[in-house]
């Protein structure tokens, strides 16, 4: 039985990000990892782009909070940069002129620099694109490439030179209180304790609530299928930004000299080690070649991942309403790797008593938009 401060179930970017700024700030942590590869669920299978634009309002909020430790992490971090130039385009359809619009203004609003094209700038920036269908796009150039790994493992190695202990195939199994300590089961047998839980179970963030006799959210992971396909001979994609439509339902990005292409898919899953369908890669396929005119004949590897959402679409980083010793940290959806240093950084302040850090409360987050008990989580929004 080993005792800290803190217990943390999930060493994905969730938890190694709040376990890093728990550390930093002089706890006592353990993270607990079922998995021998602490990023093998959702953290290891992002797309890894990192924009100001997209999501909902706090995760923009939660991503522009970030951008400073993506740019410029704590010496040691990592020997590789974790932002790379990318950019991103989004190509609007007839009837989506109010949606381009918004992305327009709302961006420059924030701060980002986003540019309207026209179907022909389009064309001449993606020649493969099929412009029949698209009546203007809007591109974000500071719109970045992440290394995951290297965020990933910096978190990690810090974490552990500041005394930190992360724990793998460590399967949490039962979850006990008493006298106000929690007490947690592996199942090899092994039990450690802590003053306080925090939940970064990402999909599996309502069974540990369960096995802690919290009441769970109602998170609900969502499938999302990648497909790695080669670039015709004469198509030269190096330096594409990603391409997504404004109605989700494809994006791809060059990677490596081929594509990396999404049916953008969100179907409603178990938590489990998802994996590709044989139709959802059909459609990816089918979507591509609609969209370019890039001809498939045989798809490359692909995967699926699961982004995890609550009812309101936005994340929960508070303490449970019951339970002042049981923390959310949950429900990062698709946008978990590039809100990981602000959630992270957050989470810790809430947990040390601090509150919100000076540079989120300058940009507007509030407690309430990341509440465990705000009325969206129950009624939707
Ligand atoms: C296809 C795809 C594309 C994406 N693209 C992007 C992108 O471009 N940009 C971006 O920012 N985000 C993106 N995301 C989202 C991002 O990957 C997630 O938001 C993020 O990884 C969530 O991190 P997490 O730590 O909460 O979850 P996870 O990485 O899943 O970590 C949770 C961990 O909890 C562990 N766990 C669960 N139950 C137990 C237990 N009982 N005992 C011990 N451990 C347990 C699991 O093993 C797991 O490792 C994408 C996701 C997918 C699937």
């Amino acid at each position: 039985m080993t005792h800290s401060d803190i217990l943390i179930i999930g060493g994905g970017i969730a938890g190694m990000s709040a376990a890093f700024f728990l550390a930093k700030a002089g706890k006592s942590v353990t993270v607990l990892e079922r998995e021998d590869q602490p990023g093998y669920h959702s953290t290891g299978r992002s797309a890894a782009l990192y924009s100001e634009t997209y999501g909902p309002k706090i995760i923009r909020k939660m991503s522009t909070a970030s951008r400073s430790f993506l740019i410029t992490p704590p010496d040691g971090f990592t020997e590789n940069p974790i932002l790379s130039p990318r950019g991103i385009i989004m190509t609007a359809a007839p009837g989506e002129e109010a949606k381009l619009d918004a992305i327009l203004t709302e961006g420059r609003a924030n701060g980002a620099n986003v540019i309207a094209l026209t179907p022909d700038e389009l064309k001449a920036r993606i020649p493969v694109i099929n412009t029949d269908l698209i009546i203007g796009a809007a591109h974000e150039p500071d719109a970045m490439d992440m290394d995951v790994h290297a965020l990933h493992w910096g978190f990690i190695r810090q974490f552990k030179s500041q005394g930190g202990t992360l724990i793998t195939k460590a399967d949490v199994s039962s979850i006990t209180k008493t006298d106000g300590k929690w007490h947690v089961t592996l199942g090899n047998g092994q039990t450690h304790s802590g003053d306080i839980i925090v939940n970064a179970a990402g999909a599996w963030v309502d069974d540990i609530a369960t096995k802690a006799g919290v009441k769970p959210l109602g998170i609900i992971p969502k499938r999302r299928t990648a497909v790695m396909v080669d670039v015709p001979a004469d198509v030269n994609a190096h330096g594409w930004p990603l391409v997504a439509n404004m109605d989700e339902t494809l994006y791809f990005k060059e990677d490596a000299g081929r594509l990396l292409v999404s049916p953008a898919d969100t179907t409603p899953t178990e938590p489990h080690d998802v994996q590709p369908e044989e139709l959802d890669i059909a459609i990816t396929i089918d979507r591509l070649m609609t969209a370019t005119s890039i001809e498939v004949r045989r798809p490359g590897e692909s995967w699926a991942g699961l982004r995890s959402f609550f009812k309101d679409g936005d994340p929960v980083s508070d303490f449970d309403p019951a339970d002042n010793s049981f923390y959310w940290l949950a429900g990062q959806g698709g946008y978990g790797i590039q809100t990981a240093p602000a959630m992270g950084e957050y989470a810790a302040s809430i947990i040390c008593g601090n509150g919100i850090p000076d540079h989120m409360q300058k940009l507007g987050v509030t407690k309430d938009a990341l509440s465990a008990s705000r009325s969206s989580l129950t009624t939707g929004k």
